[in-house]
């Protein structure tokens, strides 16, 4: 089956969705997105999704490029349309297309909207899971605005390559203090030996991931102790457990940061319980905010 993407009003071919060469997103990353999970053919933390996207580009003063309810509209369409049962949708909002220059165009113009979609191997990733991954650490030499989801990505690229080449999942990034601030494309945790959870605060240092703040909703309905601080790599090494959360990897368990094992070399028993309890709670959640209509 041939993949279709959604090109500012158009459903087209995968192989023929195309932008113009003056687009903002292009040209300067002027831009924003999102990437929610599907499972079993549903939207997972929608509502959370499309209010920190509505943040996003009120940050950049890009104007929605269409009604939220038309936009969820296409999202699903998209889903549909590529049959996804298990997978990912990405949307990307740029600020639109106009003749090259840096500031903001003086007339305005419409915001290119873009949405694609496309399966994963959910067995896979449960695998995955099983066995743990590895973390390197990298530096965070990202701009200090890391809480806007742009689509200026190049210093989590480049971490990522890192990680990659050294056999591992994901890089965490550390500050000029010497703390973790978050994965290049997922939020950081460890579990204390007297069994608390850790996150960094979700201030200006990192982007408030859908997955850590659902996962906070799930770590206080279980009543577990947590805490929002910073930590270093040092403490990583040195914690019961570790993981890291995205809308892609839900809650993956972390079984060597920067070369150390942690804990036994194998998924923690908490890591491994929240990644069931999250699944189940976003479950829910998109149950509770809609029929439950697979397509
Ligand atoms: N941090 C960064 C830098 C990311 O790119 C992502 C994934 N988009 C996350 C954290 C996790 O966010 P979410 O749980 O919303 O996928």
């Amino acid at each position: 089956m041939s993949r279709i993407a959604y090109v500012n009003g158009r459903y087209v071919p995968h192989r023929e969705a195309v932008v113009h060469v003056e687009d903002r997103g292009y040209q300067f990353a002027d831009g924003v997105y999102e990437v929610c999970e599907i499972f079993d053919g549903v939207m997972m933390d929608e509502e959370r999704h499309l209010d920190r996207l509505e943040r996003s580009l009120r940050e950049l003063r890009i104007a929605m490029p269409v009604a939220r309810e038309a936009l969820e509209a296409i999202l699903r369409e998209v889903v549909a349309r590529n049959r996804i049962k298990n997978g990912i949708v990405y949307l990307q909002v740029t600020r639109g297309v106009a003749r090259r220059d840096h500031p903001f165009p003086k007339t305005p113009v419409r915001p290119a909207l873009v949405v694609t979609a496309k399966s994963h191997n959910l067995e896979a990733m449960d695998a995955m899971a099983e066995k743990g991954v590895a973390v390197i650490e990298a530096e965070d030499d990202r701009w200090s605005r890391v809480d806007i989801k742009t689509v200026s990505l190049l210093p989590n690229v480049l971490a990522k390559q890192e990680a990659v080449e050294a056999g591992a999942r994901e890089a965490w990034l550390v500050d000029d203090e010497g703390f973790v601030t978050e994965g290049s494309s997922t939020n950081a945790w460890i579990i204390t030996k007297d069994g608390v959870l850790v996150t960094r605060p979700a201030e200006f240092g990192i982007l408030r991931g859908i997955t850590r703040t659902t996962l906070i909703d799930v770590i206080e309905a279980h009543q577990m102790r947590y805490e929002e601080r910073p930590f270093t790599i040092a403490e990583a090494q040195d914690a019961a457990e570790a993981f890291i959360t995205s809308a892609t990897s839900l809650v993956l368990p972390v079984v060597t940061v920067a070369g150390k094992t942690i804990g036994q070399g194998k998924p923690g028993l908490v890591a491994t319980a929240l990644r069931k309890a999250l699944r189940e709670e976003v479950v829910r959640t998109a149950q509770a905010e809609r029929a439950f209509d697979p397509v």
